[in-house]
């Protein structure tokens, strides 16, 4: 039997112990420490914003930030925001928490991000914001969004939790909306196990999200006008944050062999694979997912079922945020369709992609594959 082969593992092979240890030495273990600052200057530069504000994790980053934009701009409770169906269930988080309504656009086929021609049609004079989630690898129509956005007068949220060091059109992802997030869970580029940033160049935006992220505390010291969170990254995590940062590039660089290296050993399978680009951006492979063609029988369950006989691990792809029994049950879903994310959940999964996968694990789960699908 083959040694087990994880969906993911992380690499530390910088900075990231000489970093905590001098955390620990000079005794900077909080949220006011340097590394905190050194992230949220540099990384807000780096994704061209001009502010950060280091936050517990990425889920935390949109709530707050809904929460500071729907104050800042007074949308009343139940303002729809637009999000992409094909997700994770954060922004559906954000806007639930915060009172406002998520209103589900399905995805297109080729690169899992929102379908752009889908959006209109779901705009109402309550419509106050989409949130642009990169999905997987390769950037959303970042043109086409802010298009919609001018021309109906909608903020963008932007959430590049998967798309660090990512590029649309040569523009960073995370600098295309009026305010960014980004996650670093141990399966991001820049991970610290948990973590999350939001970045913006509005100055009251990045205010009210230091200031909801903080216990709501004013100049007058343990006066509250506000009821807040404690969402403070500590110096710990900013440390080991700021130590993959300084190796992003190259990151991105093993990603993107490993992704052509299984482009090329698997492109004779019946499963569609990602694209290896598209005209505005080269995938930087955050995951790989791989669609089952429709004609075979087997579904995505099953598939991972016989992978994992075989020690190799998977990850079902996003169950769609329309079909959630808690969406059903809060009644955000009127039985509506959206036939191609739920068609990839159920023909899609992905397969490792961590750090230190070899060319020998590359090829054992590519012979795998051959031998379950054809
Ligand atoms: C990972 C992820 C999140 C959530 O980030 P956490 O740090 O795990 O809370 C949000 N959105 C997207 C698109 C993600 O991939």
């Amino acid at each position: 039997m083959n040694k087990f082969i994880p969906v993911y593992e992380p690499l530390f092979d910088g900075n990231e112990k000489k970093y905590l240890a001098e955390c620990i030495d000079n005794g900077w273990i909080g949220a006011n420490g340097p590394f905190v600052q050194k992230v949220e200057k540099e990384f807000a530069q780096y994704c061209g914003q001009k502010y950060g504000s280091c936050i517990t994790n990425g889920t935390a980053a949109l709530d707050v930030t809904l929460k500071s934009m729907k104050d800042m701009y007074r949308w009343e409770d139940n303002s729809e925001i637009i999000v992409p169906t094909f997700n994770i269930i954060s922004s559906v988080l954000a806007c639930v928490y915060n009172k406002l309504k998520p209103i589900f656009v399905d995805c297109e086929n080729k690169t899992f991000n929102i379908d752009t021609e889908k959006i209109e049609r779901h705009l109402t004079k309550n419509t106050k914001a989409i949130i642009m989630v990169h999905m997987y690898g390769l950037p959303s129509e970042a043109d086409s969004i802010k298009q919609i956005a001018e021309q109906y007068n909608l903020k963008i949220i932007e959430d590049a939790a998967q798309a660090h060091g990512l590029e649309y059109k040569h523009q960073k992802c995370g600098s295309f909306g009026d305010a960014s997030t980004f996650s670093f869970f141990t399966n991001k580029h820049i991970c610290s196990g948990e973590g999350g940033i939001v970045l913006t160049s509005d100055e009251e935006i990045i205010n009210k999200v230091n200031y909801y992220k903080n216990l709501c505390f004013t100049k007058e010291k343990f006066i509250h006008y506000d009821l807040g969170q404690n969402l403070r990254m500590t110096n710990l995590q900013a440390a080991v944050i700021y130590a993959q940062f300084e190796k992003i590039e190259k990151t991105i660089k093993i990603k993107q062999d490993l992704g052509n290296i299984y482009q090329d050993l698997l492109s004779d399978l019946p499963v569609k694979l990602p694209e290896k680009e598209t005209p505005y951006a080269k995938n930087n492979y955050w995951v790989f997912p791989i669609i089952i063609n429709d004609y075979l029988k087997i579904n995505s369950k099953e598939l991972a079922t016989k992978l994992r006989e075989k020690n190799i691990e998977t990850r079902p792809l996003f169950y769609p945020l329309h079909k959630q029994p808690i969406i059903k049950k809060l009644g955000y879903n009127d039985n509506i369709n959206r036939p191609v994310s739920e068609n990839i959940y159920n023909k899609g999964l992905y397969i490792p992609m961590g750090l230190t996968l070899t060319k020998d694990d590359m090829k054992y789960i590519s012979d795998c594959l051959h031998q379950i699908l054809n």
